[in-house]
């Protein structure tokens, strides 16, 4: 493979990317940077002299190496570009109020109004910016042609850009096509102009964070390549997360913000974010709910005591309980009335299981493991019941419950399974692609146990798997030499950041995907009686 070309505008960009490629061991014939010259009819001409001599590298790479190619083959049509990987890496204004000098911008797209460049694998390069203590932002750039002046940034802030250079759109027609990523370093903003007292100490600074971010540019180069993207269906959003989602949403509708929720309403980031934008407020307990708010019940359900905490302040309540967890707490209480000591099967600390075992206290014991099933104290061994937490993984859950039947021949387990449909078919959906993929990636939050499951699945079918709450998450170097990527998602995680992930590969290399189908889903649950009673619902 040929090396990445880093196109740097300015001698001085140049050397901090040559710098910090050399200070992070990056040879030369792995990342090569080119002073590309200043303004966009430079970076036009040297674009034009890039593409050519990768093209000639590509057909002829002894001519190419000679130098021979950059002197003029370019014109020569003895060779047609073709798609390239690039790179381009300078300094820019800022456009947005909030970077600073020395944050990082990543372009997400570069336009100087005649070229439009989409650059697809931004967030993984932000991310891995990020990940280097950098203070990064992805966005579009505009490139122009001369330096903006005073009063000139709101018309091009106008047009959705977070940053404005001379350079890069003429630079990027060099890719043809194939993968590019732009950084730039902010060395000056509307307010900390261009030609200013502090003109040298915001150039000094954006130089210090374009050396810093050059070593990633080399891990971008190593995961470039064509895939193959196995998407796992059903993946993403159940029944149960669909209806608590809907019933923040109807409440806020039907109340007005702010909507108090306590707890996440699912354990998503990105749900709980969005929700909070259009006013939801989380809290953990009721205590922090004021007098006379509307409080929603989180889908992992709550215990009989918080139920009873909100009747004695008068707080008014939706309960998004998950019908399937709610069913479990009815079986909970079931057994407890019948004289069972009920072994919960689940993960300590889940909010889950707190409400579960909130139903019985005193005829309730967790069990975490098959070692726990030796500390259960039943007051009569042939009264021993055992539940299941509905996000578990089967085989684990299967092992404890089989060693509660070893221990109590006469245990009694729920009426239907606890482990709910959604889980199930997740796991068996990611079992699917994890047989045929070299790496998975979970999308969902680290708080979310059917995700977390979901990577213990994939890991368990013998292929490496990573959980992740968007492409900023996913580190470069995992897809180093990785052909085939497996996508999952758990039931909490929007199928919009699935979305997201394919077009993050998508930036690195053309992406052939293909949904491997192990169920279809048409599980709905209505919406509680609150709710149903608008008009229209
Ligand atoms: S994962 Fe299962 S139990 Fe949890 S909300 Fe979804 S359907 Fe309900």
């Amino acid at each position: 493979m040929r090396p990445l070309t880093v196109c740097a505008p300015l001698q001085v960009e140049a050397r901090a990317l040559r710098r910090g490629l050399r200070a992070a061991n990056i040879p030369d014939s792995q990342v090569r940077v080119v002073r590309t010259g200043y303004g966009p009819a430079r970076a036009a001409v040297s674009a034009a002299s890039i593409a050519a001599s990768a093209s000639v590298a590509d057909s002829q790479p002894g001519l190419a190496q000679s130098g021979l190619a950059q002197s003029g083959l370019a014109q020569s049509g003895l060779a047609q570009p073709g798609p390239g990987m690039l790179a381009v890496g300078g300094v820019a204004g800022a456009l947005s109020a909030d970077l600073g000098v020395g944050d990082v911008v990543v372009a997400s797209r570069v336009s100087d109004g005649s070229v439009t460049v989409e650059c697809g694998s931004a967030p993984l390069l932000a991310g891995e910016l990020r990940r280097a203590g950098l203070r990064v932002k992805t966005g579009p750039i505009v490139t122009v042609d001369r330096l903006v002046r005073q009063g000139e940034h709101a018309t091009l802030a106008a047009t959705g850009a977070i940053a404005v250079d001379m350079e890069s759109a003429p630079l990027l027609t060099a890719a043809a096509g194939g993968p590019a990523v732009v950084i730039r370093a902010i060395s000056d903003s509307p307010g900390h102009p261009i030609v200013s007292p502090r003109t040298v100490s915001g150039g000094i600074a954006a130089l210090r964070s374009l050396r810093q971010a050059a070593p990633a540019l080399a891990r971008w180069a190593d995961a470039v390549g064509p895939r193959k993207v196995l998407l796992a269906s059903p993946r993403s959003f159940c029944a149960g997360v669909e209806r608590a989602i809907e019933i923040v949403e109807l409440a806020l509708e039907q109340y007005g913000a702010p909507v108090y929720v306590r707890k996440q309403i699912v354990h998503n980031a990105t749900v709980v974010a969005d929700l909070e934008r259009a006013g939801a407020i989380f809290v953990d307990e009721l205590s922090e709910v004021p007098d006379g708010a509307n409080v929603v019940f989180s889908a992992h359900g709550v215990s009989p005591e918080v139920r009873e905490e909100a009747a004695r302040r008068k707080l008014a309540t939706v309960d998004a309980t998950c019908p399937l967890v709610a069913k479990v707490h009815a079986e909970a209480r079931r057994f407890a009335a019948d004289g069972y000591l009920v072994a919960l099967i689940g993960h300590a600390g889940h909010e889950e299981v707190e409400g579960t075992l909130g139903e019985a206290p005193a005829s309730m014991a967790l069990v975490e493991s098959v070692a726990d099933v030796s500390r259960l104290q039943p007051a009569d061994s042939g009264k021993v019941a055992y539940l299941m937490q509905t996000t578990l993984a089967a085989d684990e859950a299967s092992s404890i419950a089989d060693a509660i039947a070893d221990r109590f021949p006469a245990a009694t387990g729920p009426g239907s399974d606890d482990i709910c449909y959604a889980t199930t078919n997740r796991q068996r959906a990611v079992r699917a692609i994890a047989a045929e993929s070299d790496l998975v990636l979970v999308a969902g939050s680290a708080n979310s146990s059917n995700s977390l499951r979901l990577v213990e699945t994939a890991e368990r079918a013998g292929t490496k798997a990573y959980l992740v709450d968007g492409p900023e998450d996913i580190q470069l170097g995992w897809l180093a030499g990785v052909s085939t990527v497996g996508i999952a998602a758990g039931a909490s995680a929007p199928p919009a950041i699935v979305g997201q992930i394919v077009a993050a590969l998508g930036g690195l290399g053309e992406v052939e995907t293909k949904d491997v189908v192990v169920a279809t889903e048409t599980v709905q649950f209505g919406l509680p009686k609150e709710l149903r009673q608008r008009p229209g619902n």
